[in-house]
């Protein structure tokens, strides 16, 4: 009986904010984290995500200052 693969999916990494398709065969990305970030030390990683969070709140913050183009 074939195995039956889920569907991949587009992903965005919860460390760098990188979209990646997961699951991808031969790749070692996990659900919440991307390939090159399933590396990085777990201690590490707790830290990048809290920037991340930091960045993407400062993004939005910058939106809402940005004039609506004309
Ligand atoms: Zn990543």
């Amino acid at each position: 009986m074939p195995k039956i693969q889920p569907a991949t999916r587009l992903r965005t990494c919860r460390s760098c904010g990188k979209q990646f398709e997961y699951p991808l065969k031969g790749h070692s990305s996990t659900r919440h984290h991307c390939e090159e970030c399933v590396l990085v030390d777990p201690e590490l990683r707790r830290v990048t995500e809290r920037l991340f969070l930091r960045i993407q709140k400062l993004e939005l913050a910058l939106k809402k200052l940005t004039p609506p183009s004309a």
